[in-house]
């Protein structure tokens, strides 16, 4: 632990900022695992966030943010430093442009536009987290990702506020620029949407919404799926031949189909289970532990490798 009695008194200057030490971070965390922080911070003003930064940073205090924790792992011993949580979710609609705060409920946001009558986002529906998580990951479903409708986004940038275009923001399937800057921290987000019927966009979302609870129960302690698809152009010409071409969709391969080649489903590690009707989906059966899952992840990376000489790379995030 770290000596963060006069830091704590500063941060408990800040508005609305919650403060807390030694802080249990799986309750925080769909997958329900992993040590405390030594320090979580809680705020829904940007100014205080960005002040919390700050002061984290001018006392060389190591942090990161998180959002609803959907895609996370945290390590067993938790994390060594401050975790900072942005509860700001206001929503601006000004034409068919939207503003959000980053703490917004993805959830949130989508049954805002499609009440409002704007398209784009109603096929996101159902996928858990904040917007600012799922900008940081470009999230998707179903074909389309966040990044369709982002124009801009707002950031800590270390030093000052930056707004960033959307052609800053290097999005690709599951990449942006976030993942490689750690010290920036979107605030908010402007999204371009298009008009639609309120009626047929609440249908869409909720169609996709009650498929997605039959893959994903809502009680299921999971990330979603732990590996991302693979490219089916960067395929190595033996795992090209081997995956039935009716499976490849907008130029992806399942990486679920190469798992199930390798006996994922059902596989076991402690507390920690492969879905036996998903073999890209692994969930906290009760009690699992994040060295049970880091365990069970390189075993499937191992035999996918050895089996077909793919690299599959994780989707889900690392804290600790
Ligand atoms: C049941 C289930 C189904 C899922 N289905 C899908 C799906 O269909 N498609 C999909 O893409 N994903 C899916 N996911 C994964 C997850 O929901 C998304 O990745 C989501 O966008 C993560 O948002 P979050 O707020 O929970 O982020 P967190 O898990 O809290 O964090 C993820 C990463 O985002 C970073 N981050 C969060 N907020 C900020 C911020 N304000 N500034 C900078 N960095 C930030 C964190 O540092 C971390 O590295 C699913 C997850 C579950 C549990």
């Amino acid at each position: 632990m770290l000596a963060l009695e006069p830091l704590v008194r500063e941060l408990r200057r800040l508005p609305e900022l919650t403060v807390a030490q030694n802080a249990p971070l799986a309750p925080r965390t769909r997958f329900g695992l992993g040590g405390p922080a030594d320090l979580y911070l809680e705020t829904p003003r940007e100014d205080a966030l960005v002040e919390a930064l700050r002061t984290l940073s001018q006392a060389r205090v190591r942090w990161a943010v998180i959002g609803g924790g959907t895609n996370l792992i945290v390590a067993d011993e938790g994390f060594r430093g401050a975790v900072l949580r942005y509860l700001g979710n206001d929503l601006r609609r000004d034409g068919a442009t939207v503003t959000a705060e980053a703490g917004t409920e993805l959830q949130q946001l989508v049954d805002f536009t499609n009440a409002a009558g704007l398209a784009g986002l109603q096929t996101l529906a159902g996928i858990p987290g904040t917007l600012g998580g799922a900008v940081y990951g470009n999230a998707g479903a179903y074909g389309h990702s966040i990044s369709e409708c982002v124009r801009a986004v707002r950031i800590w940038n270390g030093a000052k506020i930056q707004r960033l275009d959307v052609s800053e923001c290097a999005f690709d399937y599951r990449e942006s620029i976030f993942k490689q800057r750690p010290e920036w921290v979107i605030l908010s987000i402007e999204l371009g949407l298009r008009p639609g019927d309120p009626d047929r966009l609440r249908e869409c979302s909720a169609q996709l919404v009650s498929l997605r609870s039959q893959k994903y129960p809502p009680e299921m302690k999971c990330a979603g799926s732990i590996f991302k698809n693979l490219l089916y152009d960067r395929l190595p010409e033996p795992a090209r031949s081997a995956l039935p071409a009716a499976l490849v969709r907008e130029g992806k391969a399942p990486a679920a189909w190469f798992l199930e080649q390798v006996g994922a489903k059902g596989m076991r590690r402690g507390g920690i289970q492969v879905a036996a009707h998903h073999a890209n989906l692994i969930f906290n059966a009760g009690g699992g532990t994040a060295r049970e899952l880091l365990e069970l992840i390189a075993e499937l990376k191992l035999r996918v490798r050895e089996r077909f000489g793919i690299e599959l790379e994780e989707e889900v995030r690392f804290l600790g």
